[in-house]
Order: structure tokens, then sequence, then C-alpha cells
């Protein structure tokens, strides 16, 4: 595309977002007298009538920004953590944070977990565990890691950002918006963009922090409960079948022999 191709100027033109080839197009100045009264997406008549760049030429940015803070911190422990991209984030119930926690480059795919064993997963939000992870008790589901939010959230920023110099553009053709506020715009836009994604950030957040070891603590207190050697010992096979974690595990061994040896 185009607009990713880095720094050079790209002119005013729809072409920008589907002929890469296209020639690039000034955009008649808003207060222009001459004919270009309605501005078109054919290059070829706009540069026909309107001659060559102009004034009013609009600066199509990069997108991706070429200075994207979309990448993970390193954690004190050398873990990934999420960037802070944004002082003023929208609240955790906005739309846009549940459009940008929903969005997933393949929305079909599997966490690494599921694929390397053949399960079937389901993606359903970034930050919540697919059911097989879940059930397992893989506290490490790909779906619910920051490096899997960040690149979802770059790709549906992105998007995003497409639609918004769309819609700029739109409004300067209807003569809405002077050319001369398209980078102000822009930059709102931009901001914006980085403020839903601080509040898919804090949802996100929010979501693993409710959801962290959830079914490890419901195995643990399940196991407690059992005074039932056979029933442990078959929870322990079937476990080991399904690749349930190895703590888990564990603990119902220690259980059984807890019993075995009466000290319960
Ligand atoms: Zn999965
Ligand atoms: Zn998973």
């Amino acid at each position: 595309m185009t607009s990713e191709s880095g720094p050079q100027r790209i002119y005013f033109s729809a072409s920008a977002f589907s002929l890469p080839n296209a020639a690039a197009v000034p955009l008649p100045d808003s207060n222009s007298s001459s004919n270009c009264s309605s501005p078109s997406y054919s290059p070829q008549s706009d540069v026909a009538q309107c001659g060559a760049t102009a004034p009013g030429d609009i600066l199509i940015p990069a997108i991706p920004p070429r200075d994207c803070p979309l990448q993970p911190v390193p954690g004190p422990n050398g873990e990934d953590t999420l960037p802070t991209v944004s002082s003023n984030p929208v609240d955790v119930e906005h739309a846009l944070v549940h459009a940008v926690l929903q969005h997933s480059v393949e929305p079909e795919g599997s966490c690494a977990a599921c694929e390397d064993d053949e399960l079937v997963c389901e993606f359903t939000e970034t930050g919540i565990s697919c059911g097989p992870c879940a059930v397992r008790s893989n506290e490490n589901c790909s779906f619910a890691q920051p490096r899997f939010l960040l690149e979802n959230a770059a790709d549906w920023r992105n998007d995003y950002l497409h639609d918004q110099v769309h819609r700029l553009m739109r409004e300067v053709q209807l003569r809405r918006l002077r050319p001369e506020q398209f980078a102000f715009e822009y930059r709102r836009s931009l901001n914006h963009s980085y403020a839903i994604l601080q509040g898919a950030f804090r949802r996100f957040q929010i979501l693993r922090r409710a959801s962290r070891c959830l079914t490890q603590r419901g195995y643990r207190c399940l196991i407690a409960s059992s005074t039932d050697v056979p029933q442990l010992g078959r929870f322990i096979e079937f476990g080991g079948e399904t690749g349930l974690d190895k703590a888990v595990l564990k603990r119902a061994g220690e259980r059984v022999a807890e019993i075995a040896s009466g000290s319960l």
C-alpha cells in the first residue's frame, strides 16, 4: 500500500489506498475559484483540470505511523508488558475498546498451545484464554499475552487510521474542512486511537487479573475436597491424557499420598 511506503510526500488521492502506482493528485484549494469545485477520485481528470501541486495539497500520513509505540516493553523479569500510549484512556466499557479486544488478524486462528496439540480452539476476546487452555489450566494461552494484543491492536489502529483519512478527505472534498486543517484533524484522530488503545490495555489487564489462575484455583479446591483415592486416580489419568497443567496433576498426586498416609 502506498501509504505504508515511507516518508515521501503523497498527495491527496483515493488511489493512495487502492492503486499504488497511480499519479499523485493535488487537491484544489478550498477557496479556489477554479472549475474543480467537486474534486473527483479520478487522478487523471484532476491533474488535467487543476494542474500540478498546489498550496492546498494534503500530505497523507504514513500508516502505520513510523514512530509506532505498539511494542512490548520488558518487565522486571524480562516478560513482555504493555507500553503506555496515552495519558487519557477512554473508559474500559467504550464500544471501541471492545472492538479492539475483539479484533484479530486471524479470527479463526488457534492459540499456540491448541495449534501444537491439534485441538479445536476459539478466540473470544484478547485477554481471555481460549476454552481448552482454560480447562487445562494453561495460564499462558497466547490470546491472553501482551504480544498478541499489541499485534492485533496495531492492525486495528491501522484500519482505524485509514478510515479516518478517508473521512477527512471526504470532508475536504465536501468543503467542510480546509485542506490546511487536515494534518491537525488527523493528529487528533491519531491521538484518539491511542486513547482507545490505552483503554483497551486497561481492560486487557482487568480481564487477565480476573481470570488468572482461576481454573487452577478451582482444581485445587476440588482436589482438597476429595477423600476418594480411586476418584483422584481417575482424575490424574484423565488430566494426564488431556494435557492438564502439571502443577494441578502434582497437587492431585500429593493429595493421594496425604490420604494414603492418613494425614487428612
Ligand atoms: Zn486454544
Ligand atoms: Zn489457548
